[in-house]
């Protein structure tokens, strides 16, 4: 059998990491359920050897014709009475804690997997086998990391009660003992079999999965309804799913049947070792002259002994299936990021940032989508990209941002290289609105108090921004203002026209007063009225920052310093709205395309 870890080593470096992580949970719980566990354990071989004696002293009564008040039945009873008890109670105990214990391994590994995906780059969730770990750790690693703990605790308990049961066999005949581990070894094989081929399944649908929930979710979403209907697309997208669900019905039958029948043959032969064993017992009892009470302590150990080593060894298949899918989060936790803390801070009075020699391809392709850019963008300054989709502005952007790094070329801050200094830092100087801004499922306030978390509830803040941007204007509107609850799918909740999201989500920028302000078609769904609006009150906001903004309204290039002009990745022109006119180039043409446009929209 092709085992999935390539050394058991590995399967190992996963257990004592999960077991770190489970100890680091809560170690006084953990020492709890040990302690637990192992008494739970021990009441059944300590049970086995109560009813013995109970046994005994019954068939003392019996066969002596002795009397029933000086027996010490009543005291074997009781004792047995007490086990049963304790196992309850320990039972009951156990189960308590290892709920509350799973739900604080959920709180503990959501947040280390939270924590780490916050620290991956853009460039990591661009790539498929990154975003499928991180997806992945999400969907199943918690239950599986939840299950290693009910593993554990499992295999403790067995272990105890097997290493009890083992010490009674022992006594009676070490061969019996052998039988029995060696009887259960073809079923474990088997399970083992089982699981290494369900967890490639896994691997191997894992994508496609994703692809299915994506198809649902993209079915069942309120804005995409509409657009579904007109094109009947719904019907398509059921067909696609049903194709892929009924390939796996398919292949799940194939496995199944296959597994059933050598499952069913190993189940038998196991049944009939275990009579087998039980024939051993008896003969070997009525050889050896034994107690009625020995013989039923013997052959219910057979019993015992046989459904904890199948219950130790299925623990194993399990907490090695868990493994399996528990190393999902240790990949993510792994994966490298850049230690940035003991990087210089971004300078915020910064005066230039300068693009050399700059090239970039996006990581896994081979296409240059920036070629030799060479630029230098001045604080306080304002500047417009401007360039036909796929010329490389959003790029540009990213660049600066540096949520990617230049296949060639270098990006410099006052002569030193952007990458120099710490990220965070770099992040916390940058106000910026993208076209696909998030919508929040939040309040107004809230969904613009985001833009700086340190006022997030400074509501005199909050409403400045609102008046600056025009917000205002509809939120005052709102059934409840700036306490409207956004998003029609949340109870309570209101949703807003693109246009007003896009107003809230250039009030959220505007709640930080950052250096560089980054505005990348952050009016792409305002009517031209509105636009024009937002513009003029940019022109306050830009007077001590340096202002970038990619806009494909050739208009709003006026309210700039300097136009950059891209074209395929290049830079073409550069300089102000008049100077390009004078130069009556690519610009100029664009402009006037576009302004002839323009005269046509109604004031
Ligand atoms: P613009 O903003 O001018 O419309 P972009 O900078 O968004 O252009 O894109 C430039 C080129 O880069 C396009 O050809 C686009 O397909 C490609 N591109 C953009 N993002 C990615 C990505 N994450 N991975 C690979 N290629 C990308």
């Amino acid at each position: 059998m092709v085992l999935k870890f390539k050394k058991t080593r590995d399967l190992l470096l996963i257990l004592i990491k999960t077991l770190r992580l489970l100890w680091r949970t809560s170690p006084p719980k953990l020492i709890l359920i040990i302690i637990i566990d192992t008494l739970s354990g021990a009441i059944i071989p300590i049970g086995l050897w109560v009813w013995k004696e109970f046994i005994d002293a019954v068939t003392n009564i019996l066969i002596k014709d002795g009397s029933i008040k000086d027996s010490l039945i009543y005291l074997w009873l009781a004792l047995h009475f007490v086990l049963i008890l304790l196992n309850s109670i320990t039972l009951t105990l156990s189960n308590y804690i290892q709920n509350i214990y799973s739900s604080m391994l959920n709180k503990v590994i959501s947040k280390n997997i939270l924590e780490k995906v916050s620290l991956l780059d853009l460039k990591d969730f661009d790539n498929a086998n990154i975003y499928n770990q991180i997806q992945k750790s999400n969907d199943e690693s918690l239950t599986r990391s939840i299950s290693l703990l009910r593993t554990l605790v499992g295999f403790i308990k067995n272990l105890t009660s097997f290493v009890g049961i083992v010490g009674i066999l022992l006594y009676f005949n070490t061969g019996i003992v052998l039988l029995c581990v060696l009887s259960a070894l073809p079923m474990f094989y088997i399970s083992l079999k089982i699981l290494n081929k369900w967890f490639e399944v896994f691997n191997m649908r894992f994508e496609n999965n994703r692809f299915v929930r994506h198809l649902k979710t993209l079915a069942i979403t309120n804005q995409n309804i509409k657009e579904l209907k007109i094109y009947n697309a719904n019907s398509f997208l059921l067909k696609t799913i049903m194709n892929i669900l009924d390939d796996y019905l398919k292949e799940d039958k194939k496995i199944r049947r296959r597994f059933l029948i050598e499952t069913s043959i190993v189940e038998i032969i196991d049944k009939g070792i275990v009579y087998f064993i039980k024939i051993l017992v008896v003969l070997i009892s009525v050889k050896s002259k034994l107690s009625i009470g020995s013989l039923t302590m013997y052959l219910t150990s057979v019993d015992n002994l046989k459904d904890s080593i199948s219950n130790l060894l299925s623990l194993v298949s399990t907490a090695y299936e868990d493994c399996l899918y528990v190393q999902n989060i240790f990949v993510l936790l792994d994966l490298p990021v850049q230690n940035q803390n003991d990087k210089p801070d971004f300078p915020s009075d910064f005066h230039c940032i300068q693009f050399r020699n700059v090239s970039f391809i996006y990581p896994g392709t081979d296409q240059y989508v920036l070629k030799n850019l060479n630029l230098s963008l001045y604080s306080p300054q304002s500047y417009v990209v401007v360039g036909q989709n796929g010329s490389g502005k959003t790029t540009l952007i990213k660049l600066l941002l540096n949520l990617y790094q230049p296949t060639e070329g270098e990006i410099l801050v006052d002569g030193v290289n952007i990458n120099a200094f710490n990220q965070s830092t770099l992040f916390a100087n940058i106000s910026a609105v993208f076209q696909d801004f998030i919508k929040y499922p939040f309040d107004v306030k809230t969904n613009i108090g985001l833009g700086d978390l340190d006022h997030l509830s400074d509501l005199d803040q909050i409403k400045t921004a609102a008046e600056q941007s025009g917000a205002s204007q509809f939120i005052t509107k709102l059934p409840s203002g700036y306490d409207t609850k956004l998003q029609k799918e949340w109870s309570g909740s209101v949703d807003l026209s693109l246009g007003q999201w896009q107003k809230l989500a250039i009030t959220r920028a505007l709640m930080k007063p950052a250096p560089i302000l980054v505005l990348d078609e952050p009016t792409a769904s305002l009517d031209a009225i509105a636009e024009y609006e937002i513009y003029q009150n940019f022109r306050g906001m830009r007077e001590d920052r340096l202002c970038i903004m990619v806009s494909h309204r050739f208009v709003n290039t006026l309210f700039a310093d300097s136009i950059i002009v891209l074209q395929a990745g290049e830079l073409v022109e550069m300089g102000s709205h008049r100077d390009l006119m004078i130069r009556n180039g690519i610009y100029a043409n664009l402009y006037k395309l576009q302004a002839e446009s323009y005269e046509k929209v109604p004031s």
